[in-house]
Formats: structure tokens, sequence, C-alpha cells
């Protein structure tokens, strides 16, 4: 059969993601020897045109679209996506009626039951796709003993080794070019509890390791095809197990790959002996998810670290010459004008290369968060839904706001995407075609 898969994210702030999620998923449709190809909206102007396109070269038997985010959790800047993806399904309907639709991604997943009303589909999965996924085009082809509707993957293990990304069906050199990083995942899971994370609803909390040879393997067919010497291991922790982490440099530097690399990381047992080795292998930034940086802004969001854990990674990053962001939530719950001062004293103390902050929490369903607001009668469950609703602690709302605007317009490494004017995409454009690579917070400090 031929699959047509549509990225349908077209967000390209601060950078166009490389849709690697879709390409996991062509590459499972490709081992079930079927013909696939991607439609990706980053790189499209015209979607009716190229769809049509598409139907008169490739003629798919199905469509399966991939919805990364409901919206960009930004307050209160936020952008909706909901009405973007109403037209991509409309104009797919219009021109290849009785073609079935199968939806998946992160935004998908999040909120299954309402965007399949939504956005009428026929097929729906949630979680990890690559099993669910050809399972339903197999049985399309076979006669169609899968009815309609939403499939889960949540009770099968899926050997995140038996897959890797279809790349040469991504625009990896256009997305090299435009976003300065190709992405790499090496493993899939999260076992921390912070309070509000959506994560590990869509990775489960049993954490999966890729093997670091075949997780080289992909970064090695990069480098010689497509000439890509910078990644950004997109594992939501990279250092979740440091000992495997260590072992994909290892792998990187067996084979003498010169390459650079950026990646997600927490404080929570990170050593200085972990970070000289990601430094050896090429580690040029990283981008600590820590929230908070006060003691109980920590506590309130269930973080596994401590404020000086973050002061002693940022001094190992500094000594390391690693570039290092800091991305924080201001007025998390319980907030008081003293914690929130107190975060950004202590953040001010690590002099990091660059701070991303977001006022207040994009609050989903299924969370420890969520739970517990349901239960305080702050908010009714049917009310998390795709329409967004952010916890702000109502206490120091206006003044997170204040100290916000003050924050980023007094230094210039200190970014807030919800409320600052500083992501000028054409600036980002040039930059990009100047050459820059890696994130390009690295460039604040
Ligand atoms: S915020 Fe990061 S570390 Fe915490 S649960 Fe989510 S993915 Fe894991």
């Amino acid at each position: 059969m031929n699959i047509l898969l549509i990225s349908a994210n077209n967000e390209r702030m601060p950078d166009p993601v490389p849709p690697i999620g879709i390409g996991f998923i062509a590459g499972a449709v490709l081992k079930k020897n079927h013909q696939c190809k991607i439609l990706d909206m980053n790189f499209i102007s015209d979607f009716k045109i190229s769809l049509l396109n598409e139907i008169k070269d490739f003629q798919p038997s199905v469509i399966g679209i991939s919805f990364r985010n409901v919206d960009n959790s930004a307050f209160p800047a936020v952008v909706s996506y909901i009405e973007h993806y109403k037209n991509i399904v409309k104009v797919c309907r219009e021109e290849l009626p009785n073609i079935p639709i199968i939806a998946g991604g992160p935004a998908f997943s999040l909120f299954p039951d309402e965007l399949y009303d939504i956005l009428k589909l026929d097929y729906g999965v949630v979680g990890e796709g690559e099993y669910v996924f050809t399972d339903i085009i197999e049985s399309i082809n076979n006669g169609n003993k899968m009815k309609p509707g939403i499939y889960s993957s949540k009770n099968q293990e899926l050997d995140i080794n038996e897959f890797s990304p279809a790349f040469d069906l991504l625009n990896i050199k256009e997305y090299f070019k435009q976003s300065g990083s190709i992405n790499i995942q090496t493993k899939r899971g999260c076992n921390f509890k912070c309070c509000y994370c959506s994560y590990p609803l869509l990775e489960g909390r049993k954490i999966r390791f890729k093997n670091p040879k075949i997780a080289v393997d992909e970064i090695e067919y990069c480098l010689n095809k497509y000439s890509v010497d910078y990644y950004f291991f997109v594992d939501n922790v990279f250092n979740i197990m440091k000992e495997h982490s260590v072992s994909i440099c290892e792998e990187i530097l067996r084979r003498g790959l010169n390459i650079k690399w950026t990646a997600y990381v927490s404080p929570a047992g990170l050593d200085k002996a972990t970070l000289e080795m990601y430094k050896k292998a090429g580690c040029a930034s990283l981008d600590f998810g820590i929230d908070s940086a006060s003691f109980a802004g920590l506590k309130a969001l269930s973080k596994d670290f401590s404020p000086l854990d973050i002061k002693n990674c940022s001094l190992w990053c500094k000594e390391l010459g690693i570039k290092f962001n800091h991305s924080i939530i201001l007025a998390v719950p319980g907030e008081t004008k003293e914690t929130l001062e107190e975060s950004i004293s202590n953040i001010m103390e690590c002099n990091p290369t660059a701070v991303t902050g977001m006022i207040g929490i994009r609050v989903y369903k299924n969370t420890a968060l969520s739970e517990k607001l349901i239960k305080e009668g702050w908010i009714k469950e049917k009310d998390i839904n795709t329409r967004p609703v952010f916890y702000i602690e109502e206490n120091v709302k206006e003044y997170a706001l204040e100290r916000a605007t003050e924050l980023s317009k007094k230094y210039k490494n200190w970014v807030f995407p919800g409320i600052t004017h500083k992501m000028d995409p054409m600036f980002f454009d040039l930059l990009r075609s100047r050459g820059v690579k890696g994130p390009l917070w690295g460039l604040l400090g």
C-alpha cells in the first residue's frame, strides 16, 4: 500500500523541529514493505496544492497525520493549533473522501476523544505508534478487521531497538540548515514524577534504552550521508541513567566522530565526571529543565534535586566550557514573592548562558497537578481540554508578569516566550542562513 504521512506541525519558533516521531512511523511502515512518503507542513506554503501533487504522483491508500502540540503553552501569548489541524483534515477529506485517516502524535495522545470528534477522524493511535499504526494499515489492507476508532499502545512493550527514523524521508538537509541540529532519541519514557508533566503519559514511566551502537549508527548515517555534524538528544532527560548516556559518548569517541551535540538534562544525579565525558564526546550545550530554583518551588513541583544541585551543575558547566540554559516557571503552585525571588537570585548566582521562562503551568489531564486541582474544586475534569488552561499561583500572578517583563528587558539572556519580543523569526532565519548551529539561546551568553 502507499501510505502518505503528514506532519501537521508548522510552528517554526524558535526553530522548525525535525519530526522524528513521524520518521519512526515511516521507518515502521517501510519495514512492513509498504511505500511511504512524508508531507511536512514546515516546508509547505499551500497544503492543497502539495496534497494534489501527491495524489497525482503517489496515489495514497491511507493517510496518517501526526499532531504534535495542541498549543504553544506560552501564557499569556497562547496560540492554539486546532484550527490549523482542522484545515488539514478538511482538505484531505475534500480531495480524498474515501481514504481512511489515522491520527497520532503527542497532541492526539493527550486529547484523543476530543480530537477524534473535532477532527472527524477514522482511526486514532494513542501513545507510541510503531506497532499500532502498522497493525491498522495491515488491517485496512486485509479487509478492515480493526473497526474505526481509537487504539492505544499502552499495553504493548515496544522495543525501541527495532526502529529507527526513516531519515531519507525527512528533509534532513533543510532541517539542518534551518534548525542547526538533527534530533536523535536514545531512550523513551521518564520515571521522574514532576507533578504537571504529560511526557510519562505519552511514553510511559518505564525507561527503554536504545542500544548505544544503534543510536550512534543513526548519527553516523546522518553525518556521512547529509554532513550533519550537530545533534540534539531529544530524550526527556539525557542523563536519566547516566551510565547509558556515558555509553553513547564512549561509542561516539570509539568511532572518532567529529560532532557537536546538545541535550535536555536534569541536575538530579549529574556529576562532574559525567559532564567531562559529555564534553569530550562533543557536548557543546545543555538545557536544564529545572523549572524552579527555590526549595519550596522544587518541592511543589516534585523535583528530585535541590538548589545546590543546580548550582553545582552550573559551576561544572562553566568550568568545562559547556553552554547551559535553565528553563524555569514563575508562579508555580504555592509560589510567594519570596520563593519567586529566591528562585531568580539562585539562577542569577549560576550565571547561565540563557534562561527561558514560562508564566504558570499548562494543565493537562491525568497528571498529579490536575488531579489535585480537580479535588480542590479549582477545575472540573471536563474543562481540561484542548482549550488551554494555566495554573498560575493567583497571589503572585501580576508580580510574576511584572518580574518576567523586567528581567527580559534588563538581561538579554532572559527570554519569556509568552511575553517578550526577542523572538524575531526573520532574525533567527538570518542567523541560520549564516551557518549558526545548535540552540539559538547559546548566542545569548
Ligand atoms: S518534566 Fe522532564 S523529568 Fe519531569 S517527569 Fe516530565 S519529562 Fe520527566
